[in-house]
């Protein structure tokens, strides 16, 4: 045992001072000290690790022994199996316990070995420290769907120091271990994924836009271990955005008229995704009826270069008679979540061509004509001398300024018509009609019959079910 240690023991407030050692031989070494209690110096020696009082024979108060021949300090006597029976008489204070018969130590002080330990047997004299650290995100940038790594590294541990039976032992190093928490967006759908957990890494799937963090805490799970260590909170923020725009934005039902121009029924849809990285997809995702006419289909939607799609606008088929004003909804989508809208007008053809600035009345008559071929077939008609669409709202006849006029050629034996523009103006039902009522006309029928057609067709010209105002 050190001379030093053996200082560090003892409680120095009792102790005084240091004067000096005086000699050192065999195992004991002899020391002098001023009580400062007593002012009065005493010398002291150290035999195998206990502290004798040489003017006394007796230990000091703070060490813990008592003699056993005499009631010292009024110390009780104790009678304890460590107690030896010639001189020096020592036995042990309440509280400790002997440990080789000649040296009182405390409990705490007494090793396996049966030595005494001027220090506790086993305690920690270094923990050491945990530091660095840093936490990487992947991936970078990251869009919906995706996996985000976090992942912990570089905490490094720098080992400590302990004592083990009372024999000074170095703590190797450990690798840290981890446990993190994770939070996540507030709009994260359900199931959620777990947001605590132990380990080096987590991973989450990115199913909504917002902030990611995870805190991650460092521990060594060794002897005497470090305070636990916060890394800095790694976060991962996901934005998007795509403002998504439709070129043109109001177009005519798709129909398998040849007459209708190519392309005419289609619109492009631009989105460009941020950050570019991150594409989406573009779906229709609402037809909204609002002149109460739903479609047969939602037409369709066809990727067509870099962040553009061409939408086809749905069909109206020839037998549909009240084909009505649809908004079709097309949206960005970055997994569930709609970024940005926008809508499409899809008009029915025969609006197309009557309304704004495609009008365009011979193309209407050509469309109308051809959609509505089979009740116009029951007049037995035909315009033999040629079809006029007049810029007139009405045409003159003998018996006023009406819709359209039918004229016999005297000399070639042919009928022409001329259409006044409200032929078409109104709806596509009512132009089949006046149509019709011409065509009676061209048979050499007068008013009554043709008026009499209309009536007697009205279903199949749409006029009942679809326009009770001109009926
Ligand atoms: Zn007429």
């Amino acid at each position: 045992m050190g001379f030093r240690r053996l200082l560090r023991a003892t409680r120095q407030d009792d102790w005084g001072f240091l004067k000096g050692a005086k000699s050192l031989w065999g195992d004991e070494v002899r020391l002098n000290l001023r009580l400062s209690s007593s002012k009065k110096w005493v010398r002291l020696s150290l035999v195998r690790g206990a502290l004798w009082d040489s003017a006394q024979r007796r230990a000091p108060k703070t060490r813990q022994a008592t003699r056993a021949t005499a009631d010292v300090d009024g110390l009780p006597l104790l009678t304890d199996p460590c107690c030896p029976t010639a001189e020096p008489l020592w036995c042990c204070e309440e509280g400790t316990t002997c440990c080789d018969g000649l040296q009182c130590c405390t409990v705490e002080n007494c090793c396996p070995n049966n030595t005494c330990c001027p220090w506790p047997c086993d305690e920690c004299i270094d923990n050491g420290t945990l530091s660095g650290g840093t936490i990487t995100v992947n991936p970078d940038p990251a869009c919906l769907q995706d996996i985000i790594t976090f992942t912990a590294s570089g905490v490094s541990d720098d080992g400590g120091e302990q004592r083990r039976n009372c024999v000074l032992e170095t703590i190797a190093p450990v690798a840290p271990t981890y446990t993190w928490e994770l939070t996540i967006p507030p709009g994260y759908p359900a199931p959620l994924p777990p947001l605590s957990g132990t380990g080096p890494a987590v991973s989450v799937v990115a199913k909504a836009p917002g902030t990611y963090s995870v805190t991650f805490k460092a521990n060594a799970d060794r002897d005497c271990p470090p305070p636990e260590i916060t890394l800095d909170p790694a976060v991962k923020t996901l934005a998007f955005a795509a403002a998504i725009t439709a070129n043109p934005t109001s177009i005519p039902a798709t129909t398998v008229w040849a007459g209708m121009p190519a392309n005419i029924s289609q619109s492009t849809i631009s989105v460009p995704w941020n950050p570019p990285e991150c594409e989406g997809t573009v779906e229709i995702v609402e037809i909204d009826p609002i002149e109460g006419y739903v479609p047969p289909d939602e037409g369709t939607l066809t990727p067509d270069g870099q962040n553009t799609w061409r939408y086809d606008a749905f069909t109206e088929p020839a037998a549909e008679h009240c084909p009505k004003l649809v908004r079709v909804w097309i949206a960005a989508m970055m997994g569930d979540v709609e970024l940005s809208r926008v809508s499409i007008l899809v008009k029915p053809v025969h609006t197309h061509w009557t309304q704004g600035a495609s009008s365009n009345f011979a193309n209407d008559y050509n469309y109308i004509v051809w959609k509505y071929a089979g009740v116009l077939a029951t007049s037995g008609g035909a315009f033999t001398g040629g079809v006029t669409i007049s810029t007139n709202g009405c045409v003159g006849c003998p018996f006023g300024c009406v819709y359209a006029c039918t004229t016999l050629n005297p000399f070639t034996g042919t009928y022409s018509v001329a259409f006044g523009t409200t032929t078409f103006t109104g709806t596509e039902n009512q132009a089949a009609s006046i149509i019709g009522h011409e065509l009676v006309h061209t048979t050499a029928a007068d008013e009554c019959p043709a008026y009499t057609w209309e009536f007697n067709n009205d279903a199949a010209t749409g006029v009942f079910q679809c326009d009770t105002a001109y009926l």
